[in-house]
């Protein structure tokens, strides 16, 4: 603080003569030095008014000391100055100042007294509240000998010229930090003496030792060699015209940096300064650097999108196109100059732009398009689009195409070979759900009618003829039927020799019975193949939707279920889906769901029914299920199983069996320590979980695994149509499970039309001989001789005979006669709940009654 005061007062730092304050010290100060000295003027009291007055205005006093008495003379304008009465002293004085300040002025006096020229000293002090500063002023009077008799001094209230000063000194450094925030320096240029005055940011920034002399020609020096002939031009020319110049150029500073410099001058203004110049210069070089780093980037971008194989194109905001790569080019065979200002709708082929109505829907801004080539072919693309400003605020698309014709055309063979049957290239049973999906939920759903049509018959022709000329046989039936039809209806296969019409106008196929006639008189034929001609026939099932609620797959149902109805009533049969009919297809798909939720929760059960030796002992059981229905009673399986078929739950079934069979066959051991039950074997009978299926082996073998079951104790029956014709595949896979022990067993054998010459071809190790042959193996003499036969020739080849439903004693004895091996029928047992076939099992052989 006292730093502060003493500012402009310490000994020796003389302010320049006359003081800070101009006219009024310089008028003042003669006469405050000798205040008692009379004026030149006539009058000294206009004097004394006048002098009075310039000190108010001045804001000033004087005052004179006596050094010898102490005593003070107080001029009237320092006593009203300080607002002190007529007869105020020193001391009075002294005590309005700043308690802080008093040593220094001390030393002050100190100062002056010791002082050994009449040169005035000066010094600054605040009065008592600190708000007012006081500059003091004081000059020594010497006597002869040197020693200083009296003090002389003024008084002048500083207050505003600090404030000013503060003012100022905060403008400059505002200044200085703005400069040195925008990079940016001031100069002055001399046009005449080529001198130049620079701001410290300006040196700083130019890398030039601060407060060196510069001149113009130093300045171009530090110009870039290639930028400095045109940059001096510039100059020149503001020198001659005056008027203003701006340009940026680049400099390579004494330190070897490189910077780039926006520089801006113009004349000083005032004429008495026409050689002068001024002017800024800005360091943007960091602009400039990101400036350029986007230049390239997009440089980069413009080559990435050239040489992309991939077509992209620029649209306006009202969808012409303005700009498109090479890729897009040569996708639609078409030159930029071509293609430039054509709509998304020129773009689009004829086929796609129709199904888009509304413009929203015609905008390129994502999906799937077909684009048109100048050719006309199609070019499926996937469309990526983003919308972007540019530079003049305009808003435009980016918009890329990915050609995906193959992709698509590979997604279409393959959508179509899973809607479509290989065989006859029709639609299958995937496409028949879509299109019927797709006419019921249209307005016209009453015009609709399905056909479902069913081959007579036809397992027998590829069972006695092969299944080469069954194939024939459907091939050539689906073009009879497709030729035949009117246009509005469209063939179908659903699977083996099931095929599915649908009409869209029954109306105009003359009604749904006229249709289904129709339908079935075009498959009532004799068909040519391989040098045969083939009488076949069908039933036809026909439905029409029952309201617009009606779904496809109803449809289907309703439609097959009148099928079956017709084939009940024999051959070539017509039926068309009843009220009566439709209800009761609807519990049978009310049984399905029932029945697969029975299946879920183990609420199916099974009976076991022995099967025994020629001497009675029990050498297996089959397992056959049941389903304890909550309302029906007890089911069996001729009641469940189509329904289980239909809803495509045997698979299910069959595994449920699989296991429960198989864990309650582990318990027989045992039962009786292990020596009745021991090698008993369990029977399974599969439809739906077949060798042909890929997880065969892994869900016998799992099941078998978890239940614990011996691998020499399974049995699993298959009809003989699950085991002709297998894939190599499916072979190995039942050879694996022979290897480890399993049997299979062909069951009804003799009801699936083959001959018997087949039997050499199955792959399993029991041949069960069905029940009508057994029936009247004792009454009808070429039932008896099948049944030989058959014996003879499965011992021949290695097989075991199991005699089916063996009812009476006779039977049991003229099978025994030619040698069956096994025999099962009510004859022996019934099929038994699990609980009393392990009494059986406790009680030993099976009492055979004597024949008669
Ligand atoms: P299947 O394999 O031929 O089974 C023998 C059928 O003949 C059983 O009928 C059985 O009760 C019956 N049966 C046994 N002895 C005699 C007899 O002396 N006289 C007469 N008239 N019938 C006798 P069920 O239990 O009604 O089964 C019918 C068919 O259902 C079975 O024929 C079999 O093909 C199938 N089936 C039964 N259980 C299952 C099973 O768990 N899974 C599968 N996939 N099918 C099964
Ligand atoms: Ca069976
Ligand atoms: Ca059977």
């Amino acid at each position: 603080m006292a730093e502060h005061v003493v500012r402009a007062g310490l000994p020796g730092v003389a302010l320049p003569p006359g003081g800070f304050d101009g006219d009024a010290g310089r008028v003042l100060a003669p006469d405050l030095a000798r205040p008692d000295a009379a004026g030149p003027a006539d009058d000294p009291a206009v004097e004394r008014a006048l002098l009075l007055e310039a000190q108010r205005i001045a804001r000033m006093g004087s005052w004179t000391l006596d050094v010898r008495t102490g005593q003070a003379y107080l001029s009237e304008g320092l006593r009203s100055l300080c607002g002190l009465p007529a007869r105020a002293t020193l001391t009075d004085l002294l005590a309005l100042v700043h308690p802080e300040d008093l040593p220094v002025l001390d030393d002050f006096q100190v100062a002056l007294r010791a002082r050994r020229s009449s040169q005035p000293l000066e010094l600054e002090v605040r009065d008592d509240t600190g708000q007012r500063s006081y500059l003091v002023r004081a000059r020594p009077e010497f006597e002869s000998g040197g020693r200083v008799v009296r003090v002389h001094g003024t008084v002048q209230d500083f207050t505003r010229f600090r404030a000013l000063e503060r003012q100022l000194s905060q403008d400059g450094r505002l200044f200085r930090e703005a400069q040195r925030v925008a990079r940016l320096g001031t100069w002055e240029w001399n046009t005449v003496t080529g001198e130049c005055l620079w701001s410290s940011m300006l040196y700083e920034l130019f890398g030039v030792e601060a407060g060196s002399k510069i001149t113009y020609r130093d300045y171009l020096q530090l110009v870039h060699p290639d930028d400095r002939s045109w940059v001096d031009q510039r100059w020149q020319e503001l020198a001659g015209t005056r008027r203003p110049v701006e340009c940026e150029h680049r400099v390579i500073r004494p330190d070897g940096k490189r910077r780039v410099f926006r520089v801006r001058g113009e004349s000083a203004g005032t004429d008495s300064d026409r050689g002068i110049m001024i002017g800024t210069a800005q360091d943007v070089t960091e602009q400039r650097s990101t400036e350029t780093r986007m230049q390239r980037s997009s440089k980069r971008f413009t080559d990435l999108v050239a040489i992309t194989p991939v077509g992209i194109a620029l649209f306006d905001d009202s969808e012409r196109l303005v700009d498109a790569n090479d890729a897009l080019c040569s996708l639609l065979g078409l030159d930029l100059e071509r293609l430039r200002g054509m709509t998304a709708e020129q773009l689009t082929h004829p086929d796609d732009r129709d199904g888009r109505r509304g413009r929203e829907s015609q905008s390129f801004h994502s999906g799937q398009r077909v684009l048109v080539t100048a050719t006309g072919k199609p070019v499926y693309c996937e469309l990526n689009a983003t919308v972007s400003v540019a530079d003049d605020g305009q808003r435009f698309w980016l918009v890329v195409f990915a050609d995906v014709t193959d992709r698509r055309r590979a997604a279409e063979r393959l959508r179509y070979q899973a809607t479509h049957d290989e065989l006859t290239g029709l639609p299958g049973r995937a496409a028949v759900k879509e299109l019927l999906g797709k006419l019921l939920g249209g307005r016209d759903y009453e015009r609709i009618a399905l056909l479902f049509c069913d081959v007579d018959n036809f397992k027998r022709v590829n069972d006695s003829l092969g299944h080469d000329v069954g194939d024939e046989l459907i091939t050539a039936l689906a073009r009879r039927l497709e030729r035949g039809l009117p246009p509005s209806c469209t063939v179908a296969r659903m699977s083996g020799d099931e095929y599915v019409i649908i009409c869209s106008d029954v109306e105009e196929a003359g009604g749904v019975e006229a249709l289904a006639n129709q339908v079935a008189s075009l498959l009532r034929t004799a068909v040519p193949v391989r040098d045969q001609l083939l009488r076949v026939s069908a039933c036809i099932g026909a439905a029409v939707p029952s309201g617009p609620e009606t779904s496809g797959a109803d449809l289907l149902r309703y439609a097959d279920a009148a099928m079956f109805a017709a084939k009940a009533r024999g051959t070539g049969r017509v039926s068309i889906a009843s009220d009566k009919l439709i209800a009761s297809a609807n519990s049978q798909m009310l049984l399905e769901g029932q029945l697969r939720e029975a299946i879920m929760n183990d609420q199916l059960v099974l009976h076991y029914q022995p099967v025994v030796g020629p001497d009675g002992t029990v050498l297996s059981a089959e397992a056959l299920v049941r389903w304890p229905h909550p309302e029906r009673g007890l089911l069996y399986p001729g009641d469940f199983l189509p329904v289980a078929e239909q809803g495509d739950l045997l698979g299910e079934l069959d595994r449920w069996v699989l296991r429960a069979a198989f864990i309650e066959a582990a318990e027989w051991p045992q039962l009786c320590g292990g020596i009745l039950g021991g090698g008993v074997g369990i029977a399974v009978n599969l439809a739906g979980l077949v060798p042909g299926d890929p997880e065969f082996v892994d869900v016998v073998s799992a099941t078998v695994a978890a239940t614990g079951i011996a691998w020499d104790r399974v049995v699993l029956e298959l009809v003989e149509t699950s085991l002709i014709d297998l894939p190599s595949r499916s072979r190995e896979a039942m050879a694996e499970l022979v290897e480890r022990g399993v049997r299979f067993a062909v069951d009804d054998f003799g009801t699936g039309y083959s001959s018997l010459a087949r039997l050499k071809e199955l792959p399993a190790q029991i041949i069960k001989i069905d029940r009508r042959f057994v029936s009247g193996v004792a009454t009808d003499a070429s039932d008896f001789a099948v049944a030989r036969a058959l014996v003879d020739m499965a011992r021949a080849m290695g097989r075991s005979c199991v005699a089916e439903g063996v009812e009476n004693a006779t039977q049991f004895h003229v099978l025994r006669g030619v040698g069956v091996d096994a025999y099962q029928g009510w004859l022996l047992s019934k099929p038994l709940p699990a609980k009393e076939f392990r009494e059986i099992l406790k009680l030993g052989p099976v009492h055979i009654p004597r024949g008669n």
